[in-house]
């Protein structure tokens, strides 16, 4: 059996430790803080005995538990990023543990008067009788992503004791910066040798993702003409106006606030205004590649629109795209979403199968050659201070690893 005590006492080991990323530096790893992490994971790697254990120049933390068996199967990897969101703080995080959840309200700070409540946090209502870790209010918990770290250790920790389960090579890669969107910037996916992987980085127990945004980020500048509001008649241009007219063009109820599932959006994350100049700053997302495109060809036209009836070229639109829809790129492989769907059902999990909302570093690395969907790590809120994670879902989530290991050995014989 896997021990929940001792997933607990690595969790909090992990999470004690302060990691946050940070999205105004360049460098790689983005701050210092996250060589602790790493240099741990490391540690604790080499301590095990794995083999090929290393930590490259961008803290990038890479390991092999070799194949136990005589024939050939594929090398497959489990990953997890170690910074945690700059959204939030996480320095000084003190995990709360409430034993036995008895589905009523959690009092994470009394002097802040900070509840955590089933009322307005329905999900913890599927933890009644577990062990929740939580915060005390004042930090986020880092279950996003060392749940998933203390999981992959848990799983590689139990193989090396279980030589009866049968396995062929595994490889192990912890990340940095991947709450800032650079996790798989520099992953280096030739060294890491695997032929797909899993990034353990889901939310609840069963939760297994393969589909994801197409995403870009769009500016648009719209300029106009200051002079001075006394005598400005027929001569001033109010870039905010001109601003206001493209905002209201775009449909109203493609925002994130009036969609969810796989219907697409135009988010306005900012605004820098004043008459001379304004800024935009969108961000666009759609699962469909048509539709996205589609999204994008939307606003250009706009703009054309627009500055052809003020016959100037009073707004520039800059669009990039940041990450695709892995669907691409994990359908022609399926085999590897069956395995991990396979190994839930044999642990009697109910897989829930749905696109994300968003990115994950799996998604730029399915483009960069290894195919890679998302698997549950378990917690929930992340990126704030109600985030927790029960200690039952990291141990549901440690043995659906090590199935897989098995299943992949087994189907490969
Ligand atoms: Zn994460």
């Amino acid at each position: 059996m896997i021990n929940k005590q001792e997933i607990i006492d690595r969790f909090v080991s992990y999470v004690t430790i302060d990691s946050e990323s940070d999205p105004n530096s360049n460098a790689t790893p983005s701050t210092e803080k996250q060589w602790d992490m790493a240099k741990k994971l490391e540690q604790e790697l080499r301590e095990m005995g794995l083999e090929e254990v290393s930590i490259d120049k961008h803290a990038y933390v890479m390991a092999t538990l070799p194949s136990n068996v005589e024939h050939k199967v594929p090398a497959i990897g489990f990953i997890s990023h170690f910074d945690t969101s700059p959204d939030f703080t996480g320095k000084d995080i003190k995990p709360q543990i409430t034993e036995n959840y008895d589905g009523k309200d959690i009092v994470l700070n009394q002097e802040q008067n900070i509840i955590l409540s089933p009322d307005y946090f329905e999900d913890l209502l599927l933890y009644k009788g577990q062990t929740l870790i939580t915060t005390d209010g004042t930090t986020l918990l880092g279950a996003d992503d060392k749940a998933g770290i203390t999981e992959i250790m848990s799983a590689v920790k139990y193989l090396l004791a279980h030589p009866e389960i049968k396995h062929g090579p595994i490889k192990i890669g912890f990340t940095p910066d991947e709450e800032i969107g650079r996790g798989a910037h520099k992953f280096d996916v030739e060294k890491f040798g695997a032929e797909w992987a899993y990034t353990m980085d889901g939310s609840r127990v069963g939760e297994l993702e393969y589909e994801n945004f197409n995403a870009a980020g769009a500016t648009v500048k719209v300029k106009g003409k200051i002079v001075h509001p006394g005598s400005a008649k027929g001569k001033m241009v109010n870039s905010q106006y001109i601003a206001q007219e493209f905002i209201n063009s775009l449909p109203k109820l493609e925002t994130p606030e009036h969609t969810d599932g796989r219907q697409g959006f135009f988010h306005l994350t900012q605004i820098n205004g004043k008459v001379e100049e304004t800024k935009l700053q969108y961000i666009i997302r759609d699962h469909d590649k048509e539709h996205f495109e589609a999204r994008k060809e939307m606003m250009r036209d706009l703009a054309k629109e627009i500055n052809k009836q003020r016959g100037e070229e009073a707004i520039e639109i800059e669009i990039k795209d940041q990450y695709f829809n892995m669907r691409e790129k994990v359908e022609p492989v399926m085999h590897i979403v069956d395995i991990a769907e396979e190994a839930m059902k044999e642990l009697n999990i109910k897989p829930i199968i749905k696109p994300i909302r968003g990115g994950t570093d799996g998604s730029q690395l399915s483009f960069m050659g290894l195919p890679c969907p998302n698997i549950f790590a378990g917690g929930h809120n992340f990126h704030g201070r109600y985030e927790f994670v029960a200690a039952e879902s990291m141990v549901k989530a440690t043995q659906v690893i090590v199935k897989i290991a098995e299943l992949t050995a087994k189907k490969y014989k």
